[in-house]
């Protein structure tokens, strides 16, 4: 159904038809393996290759990636191992890759990897669709939009048409919008991914991934570098993600609406540089974000003077979490440069809203500041 609104859709999303005296949505199946006799086949063989828990779960993320359409969605067991089963089984030696050189920091892993296997790989930043000139005789582009954490943002639209004109194939890293906030498939992307350990899920209590691709013969290569190397969810963070998902809508609209507060909020102090949201309207990345995204996210990245000032600010916030990760339904920040792996400043914090109170946390964050720049 393509006409049902988001929060509609979310809460019936993947449900099987009702059955008398069965659960709305059935429990997690714990199996190994299933009666089988005679051919091995059939929907439900060994567990590394099919799971009913799974089979509900993708179900449903293919209707919110794709309402109304046939898509196939893959889950696994981590955003990782959804963006490699992309990237490894759609490229081979002597194939051109080109990734954002902004994008999640274990990227440049991955490419190691790929350039290991013999693949070439060329990265540009995500501002500025810098990526389309890097295409020439690429085999996939990978797109993370927004980028995780700078917050800049491509115009996918057009990096499809130009990738494609050049035969080139694009996925989109969409973990940040969620696909509540953003579908790639609709704007011409041939694989959706994401790692749904972050808003899909929403709770921080679980790791998962999945990709969604139209295309049946691209589905089924990622289908089936998952069954070679094995990266499943176990059926019961599957079954957990399905129930997260039903309130997918109500966590995203309302951490959006408070991110868009809170940045609104930063723009006023003196001490707070280098403010990114989307959704902000004298934001760089609003005039393309306004026409490809539906809801902006629920992270706000900026700047304080120092790294000290930024650990001060960290530990000041009583209802913030210093933890790493976004899109959970608590607020977690981090001074992001603690990795060593994006290039940041040392006071870059990057700010993941939850679904607290907004007066509260805007008050929370207003006293850290105050406290940590005193
Ligand atoms: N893609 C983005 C944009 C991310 O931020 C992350 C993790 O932070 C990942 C992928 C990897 O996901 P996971 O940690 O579930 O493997």
């Amino acid at each position: 159904m393509s006409t049902i609104g988001d929060g509609t859709r979310a809460v019936r999303a993947g449900l099987p038809e009702p059955q008398q005296y069965e659960p709305t949505l059935p429990g997690p199946v714990f199996a190994a393996h299933f009666h089988l006799s005679g051919e091995p086949v059939g929907p439900y063989t060994y567990g590394r290759e099919t799971n009913p828990t799974w089979t509900h779960l993708e179900k449903a993320i293919g209707e919110l990636e794709a309402p109304g359409e046939e898509v196939v969605t893959t889950v696994f067991a981590s955003g990782m191992a959804a963006i490699s089963a992309v990237l490894f089984s759609q490229t081979r030696a002597g194939d051109v890759v080109v990734l954002p050189s902004d994008g999640y920091q274990a990227l440049p892993l991955v490419r190691e990897q790929l350039e290991a296997y013999g693949v070439e790989v060329r990265t540009a930043p995500t501002g500025g669709d810098a990526q389309l000139a890097a295409l020439e005789g690429a085999k996939l582009l990978w797109i993370e939009t927004p980028s995780n954490p700078g917050l800049d943002v491509c115009d996918v639209r057009k990096l499809v048409e130009a990738a494609h004109a050049n035969g080139t194939l694009v996925a989109v890293d969409n973990t940040l919008a969620t696909p509540i906030g953003q579908r790639p498939l609709d704007l011409g992307a041939d694989f959706a991914v994401a790692s749904d350990t972050k808003g899909m899920t929403g709770h921080g209590d679980i790791l998962l991934g999945h990709v969604t691709c139209r295309d049946a013969d691209l589905a089924a290569g990622v289908r089936r570098w998952r069954k070679v190397v094995g990266a499943i969810p176990g059926p019961m963070e599957a079954w957990l993600a399905h129930r997260s998902l039903a309130t997918l809508q109500l966590r995203i609209e309302r951490q959006c609406a408070t991110a868009l507060t809170l940045a609104e909020a930063l723009t006023k102090r003196s001490e707070v540089t280098g403010l990114r949201y989307p959704g902000l309207p004298s934001d760089p990345s609003y005039p393309v974000a306004v026409r490809q995204m539906r809801r902006f996210g629920s992270v706000v990245s900026f700047e304080l003077a120092d790294r000290e000032t930024a650990e001060r600010f960290l530990e000041a916030l009583r209802l913030v979490d210093d933890a790493t990760s976004f899109g959970g339904l608590r607020s977690t920040a981090e001074r992001r440069g603690r990795w060593g792996g994006d290039a940041v400043s040392e006071g870059f914090v990057r700010f993941s809203v939850g679904a607290e109170d907004p007066e509260d946390l805007l008050a929370d964050v207003a006293q850290a500041l105050d406290s940590a720049t005193r």
